[in-house]
């Protein structure tokens, strides 16, 4: 099967279009060789397949493939249309209805049924799909048909991948080091004291002890990285509404993981009552309610970190001298719904991460990561001394567009940060604890951002995740202090003593 669109439509006359029939049959016949050719390879242009007149109108149906597409191609003979038969017979062309438009998209796996709105039927058919939209005039115009095949064709390519989510290459790898300790970690807390679970899911509650570990990774990436870097500190919002999602990318697919956030439909104490009233009475709050008074929900707590700086920067020309731009903000936690595995500190729903940040041309993006991930050797080999390495990673999407990904000589993507757990044991899954991103002109274009000189506006970002830092480094050198290394003890100082209980 081939894609193919069809498209059966008819342009609504001013008058009874009968004396302009052999100046219709003539630009019909003339647009199939021109004006419906033009950008498309030679034969594969959109045709005019059939037509006739009505008393006020002309019919016509549209086939085409992927170049001149038939939403595309009725356009232009609508404005070529309006310009004949507006001159020579006084005739207008009022507008575009559609009777039927059908897409069928070559596909080698059947699709469950896409909910969307325009989408009157789908249906799996032997070699691919066929859709049925229900569009108007300004949906062509507003290119929703080319939405629908561009969410249909990413679907047809995730089937075809399945659960292989991204292309991992490794780049650097430290020798392989002994590790006595082979506890998990997060166990081994709990049974000292450190910490105690949140009353939320994948949430703690950190006593003294891991407190300062934390505040001392901050401090070794404060005093290592950002400082000499030149790294300045800004507060980014820890709220995300939709719109700044939207520019982001992340309107595309964050859904399953965010935590929502909906205020309340008033703050008249009157509208509340009763929910108070409730509670006082039985001792249980009424969230089926709650959920009644409440708004939709705006947006949801920081996920990814760097959106919601953007909106500082939105809109605005950067002057020349004024690049590279390097900030972090560390001003509060990030939210993820997590699935099943949280049982430790490593995977959580509420974490803390310094959240590094980069912009300029191209060059000063690719360097400033460079920068960053020399810094990172250091911290890693000389102060936390652990075993790790890194690897650059592509979601599927990018790595089959070619452009980007593993193609030769991208620097667009994401390098990942990874550390044994010896308590997994010797073929245990890795983990993530940070990455380094360039990210391209991605934020800069989502946000409109543009540069003094004209030149492309390139960012880049890196997420240092705490409780990831933490779980590497306590699961490979466990709680004592005696055991850690000096350069970390040094700067850590002395650790506090735990909270005790009866
Ligand atoms: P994973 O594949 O382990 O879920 P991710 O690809 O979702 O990680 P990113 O979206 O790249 O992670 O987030 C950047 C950084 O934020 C990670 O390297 C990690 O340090 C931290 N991070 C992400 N999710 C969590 C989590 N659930 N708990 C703790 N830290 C996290
Ligand atoms: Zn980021
Ligand atoms: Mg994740």
């Amino acid at each position: 099967m081939e894609l193919e669109f069809n498209l059966k439509a008819y342009f609504k006359t001013s008058a009874d279009p009968a004396p302009a029939m052999e100046a219709v049959a003539a630009l019909f016949e003339e647009a199939n060789r021109t004006l419906l050719t033009k950008g498309a390879p030679e034969g594969q242009g959109a045709l005019v397949t059939e037509w006739q007149l009505g008393e006020d109108r002309i019919e016509l149906t549209l086939d085409s493939g992927r170049y001149v597409r038939v939403h595309d191609a009725v356009f232009r003979l609508k404005k070529a249309l309006a310009e004949k038969l507006g001159k020579d017979f006084k005739i207008g062309i009022r507008g575009i209805e559609v009777e039927s438009f059908v897409i069928q998209v070559p596909s080698e796996r059947e699709l469950k049924e896409l909910k969307v709105p325009y989408i009157r039927s789908m249906q799996n058919v032997e070699g691919g799909i066929v859709l049925e939209l229900e569009v108007g005039e300004a949906d062509m115009k507003n290119r929703v048909p080319d939405r629908i095949l561009t969410l249909l064709e990413e679907k047809i390519e995730a089937a075809k991948y399945g659960a292989k989510a991204e292309h991992w290459n490794l780049l650097w790898q430290r020798e392989p080091m002994e590790h006595p300790f082979t506890e998990d970690p997060t166990q081994a807390m709990m049974k000292e004291g450190w910490l105690k679970r949140g009353s939320s899911r994948g949430q703690w509650i950190h006593g003294p002890q891991s407190t300062k570990v934390f505040r001392t990774f901050e401090k070794i990436v404060y005093e290592e990285l950002l400082q000499p870097l030149g790294y300045r500190e800004m507060i980014f919002p820890k709220m995300v509404t939709w719109d700044v999602w939207m520019k982001s990318g992340h309107a595309k697919g964050v859904y399953p993981e965010i935590y929502y956030v909906c205020p309340p439909q008033t703050r008249d104490p009157e509208y509340w009552e009763e929910v108070a009233d409730y509670y006082k009475v039985t001792h249980e709050v009424p969230t089926k309610l709650i959920k009644e008074k409440i708004g939709e929900p705006i947006g949801g707590m920081c996920y990814a970190q760097c959106p919601p700086f953007w909106g500082f920067v939105a809109g605005e020309t950067l002057p020349n001298e004024e690049i590279p731009i390097r900030v972090f903000d560390r001003s509060g936690t990030s939210h993820r719904y997590e699935s099943g595995g949280i049982h430790g500190i490593e995977r959580v729903d509420e974490f803390h991460r310094v959240e590094i940040l980069w912009l300029g041309t191209k060059e000063q993006v690719v360097k400033a990561a460079e920068e960053l991930h020399e810094r990172y050797m250091h911290i890693f080999n000389e102060i936390l001394d652990i075993e790790w390495r890194k690897a650059k990673v592509t979601p599927w999407f990018m790595a089959q567009e070619g452009l980007l990904g593993l193609a030769e000589g991208n620097v667009v993507g994401t390098t990942d940060y990874e550390a044994c757990l010896p308590y997994r044991g010797e073929d245990g899954e890795w983990l993530e604890f940070q990455n380094v991103s360039i990210n391209g002109d991605k934020y800069p274009k989502g946000f409109n951002v543009k540069l003094q000189s004209g030149e492309e506006l390139w960012s880049g970002c890196s997420g240092v995740g705490l409780e990831r830092w933490a779980a590497v480094f306590l699961a490979q050198k466990g709680l004592d202090p005696e055991n850690w290394p000096e350069e970390f003890r040094k700067r850590l100082g002395e650790l506090p003593k735990g909270i005790r209980f009866l």
